[in-house]
Parts: structure tokens; C-alpha cells; sequence
């Protein structure tokens, strides 16, 4: 094993010369509520995740005893009952305004989801591949279908992040968790996180995110512009298509796979729809 492998397998008994029924390229919410079906429908998974962590955008960190929301505050909702019944079986949550959000941040949600499960972080696709060719049935990649085909066909439209990240040494900066501060020439809103999560400290933590049409390759792509008039989604079927031509065994799917700007509900059932086609679950 190298350093590498040291660094970020999280489950020993596994090993670069086994074989997976699935290999999940992506360890968001999408990857990981895969994962979990799979699994426990008897599957052998791996999951590989090219940042150094897992959760995709609802990734957390505490800072100064709050929980932060690391791409941009994230409150779940939905009407579905099986989606709700779903992820209550994986972390407990509690109201914030219009909708839920876990106790404890969605890096709960999301490790409970791949309990057992093994998972490398730090792992490109690309960089895996080269190690260890063939060595799934099946690629459920929920990266970005265009960069997976290097952009030949053209960059699809994506809405970027920015998004800055403040500890600041007095007990409040505004007196609510989101604040406007502009539509024009970008949408940009502060959040102040402890009144998201109920915390509390002496400290509080606050997000300046900016969220602009542009493409910006030192930002987070962040909503997929499917329906913007600039021909994104007939590249995008151009995309779909070579897929379909070349890899056969690698299903696209989740936010950026199937270019949807799906929520994190709608992100469920689609990792749902897809297991019970797999899987029939
Ligand atoms: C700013 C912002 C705010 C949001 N707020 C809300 C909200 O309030 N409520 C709500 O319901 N939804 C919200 N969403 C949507 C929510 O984030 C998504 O529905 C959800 O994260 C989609 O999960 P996913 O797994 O499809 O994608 P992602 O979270 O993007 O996960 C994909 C993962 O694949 C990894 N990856 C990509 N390429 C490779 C590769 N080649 N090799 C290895 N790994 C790779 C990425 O690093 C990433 O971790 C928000 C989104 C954003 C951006």
C-alpha cells in the first residue's frame, strides 16, 4: 500500500486488486445514498472521492464551536414521505424556518450513510483508473459529465460559488442566519451560522457567498444552467450521447452527472429511482 492509500483508505480490509460489483465516483449526497442501497442490497461497493473529504457541498466543519456548511447553507425540505422516512433513519433532525437541517451538521447524515462502506478520499477517477482498470462492473459517476469527456464538446453552463468563510471574535454580526445583500451584478448573502445550528459561543462564524452566472474555473461550479438558451443542453445530450456510445458501464448521474439542478430531496429519489432499477429495490 502506498503513502497515498495510507492516507485515505478507511476501511484496511480492502484492497486495490478487488473486485466491486459497483465503484461510486463521488462520495455527495447523490454517491453515497447509492452506496448505502447497493450495499445493503448485497452489493460490493467502493467509493472514490477526488476531494480530502466526504459530503460533497453539504460537507461541515466546526469552527469555533459552530457548525459550518463549508459550499453554501444548505436546509432540507420536502413532501415526500419516503424521502423523509429515508434520511430519519440516518441522522436526527430538527426544524430551522421552512424546513430541517441535521443535529450535529449533514457530516452526520452523510457518515452514517456510508457506515462500512469502504471509501478513498483523495482519489480522482482518472487517477484510479490508471491504478486499477476494470476493476468494477459498474461506474456510477456523479461528476461533471463534461469534464469527463475533457470538454469535447464544449463547457456546459454552470452558476459558480464564491464563497468566503469568516470567524468573527464578537458574539453576533447580524441579528438573523440569512441576510441579502445584493442581487445586482451578483447574488450575494450572508449567513450567519449559529443561528442555523442553535450553537452557541462567545465567536460567531459567517459565509459572504456570491453566486454568479459566469463560468469561473477558480470557483465551485455550483448550479447547472440547463435550460439558459446557449445551446448547453444540446451539448449536453451530445455528452449523454458519447456516454452511451463508449461507456456503456458507467451510469452519469447526481447534480453534475446528469447536468439536473436538482435539491438534496430530489437528489434522494433520483439515487432511489436508480437503485430500484439496478437493484430492484
Ligand atoms: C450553494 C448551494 C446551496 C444549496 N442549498 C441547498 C438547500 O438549501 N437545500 C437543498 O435541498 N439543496 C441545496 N443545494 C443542492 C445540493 O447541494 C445538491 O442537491 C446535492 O449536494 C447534490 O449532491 P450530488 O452528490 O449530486 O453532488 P455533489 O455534492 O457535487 O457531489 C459530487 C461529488 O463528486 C466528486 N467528484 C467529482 N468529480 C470527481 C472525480 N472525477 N473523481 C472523484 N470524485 C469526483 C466531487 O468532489 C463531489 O464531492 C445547494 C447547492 C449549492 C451549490
Amino acid at each position: 500500500m502506498d503513502a497515498q492509500d495510507k492516507r485515505t483508505e478507511t476501511n484496511p480490509s480492502d484492497r486495490q486488486t478487488d473486485h466491486y460489483d459497483y465503484l461510486i465516483v463521488g462520495a455527495g449526497l447523490f454517491g453515497s445514498t447509492f452506496a448505502r442501497l447497493a450495499t445493503d442490497a448485497g452489493k460490493k461497493c467502493l467509493v472514490i472521492e477526488e476531494r480530502d473529504h466526504v459530503g460533497g457541498n453539504l460537507y461541515c466543519e466546526k469552527i469555533a464551536g459552530i457548525t459550518v456548511h463549508m459550499y453554501g447553507a444548505h436546509i432540507f425540505q420536502t413532501e415526500e414521505d419516503k424521502v423523509w422516512d429515508f434520511v430519519n433513519r440516518y441522522a436526527t433532525w430538527k426544524k430551522y424556518g421552512y424546513g430541517y437541517i441535521p443535529e450535529g451538521g449533514y457530516n452526520v447524515l452523510i457518515e452514517n450513510l456510508l457506515k462500512d462502506i469502504p471509501v478513498r478520499t483523495g482519489v480522482s477517477y482518472a487517477a484510479f483508473c490508471k491504478d486499477c482498470p476494470d476493476s468494477a462492473d459498474i461506474v456510477i459517476y456523479t461528476g461533471p459529465i463534461d469534464a469527463f469527456f475533457d470538454c469535447c464538446h464544449g463547457r456546459l453552463g454552470y452558476s459558480c460559488l464564491d464563497i468566503q468563510i469568516k470567524e468573527i471574535d464578537q458574539e453576533h454580526y447580524q441579528d438573523k442566519a440569512f441576510c441579502l445583500q445584493s442581487r445586482h451584478p451578483a447574488w450575494v448573502q450572508t449567513v450567519e451560522f449559529k443561528y442555523i445550528s442553535g450553537e452557541v459561543s462567545d465567536k460567531t462564524v459567517v459565509s459572504w457567498e456570491r453566486i454568479q452566472d459566469e463560468w469561473d474555473p477558480n470557483l465551485l461550479p455550483c448550479r447547472p444552467s440547463r435550460y439558459d438558451g446557449n445551446g448547453n443542453y444540446k451539448r449536453y445530450l451530445q455528452y449523454v450521447k458519447e456516454a452511451a456510445k463508449k461507456y456503456p458501464n458507467i451510469v452519469f448521474c447526481g447534480r453534475l452527472g446528469r447536468y439536473m439542478p436538482y435539491n438534496m430531496p430530489e437528489t434522494i429519489v433520483e439515487a432511489m429511482k436508480l437503485a430500484q432499477i439496478r437493484l430492484n429495490t
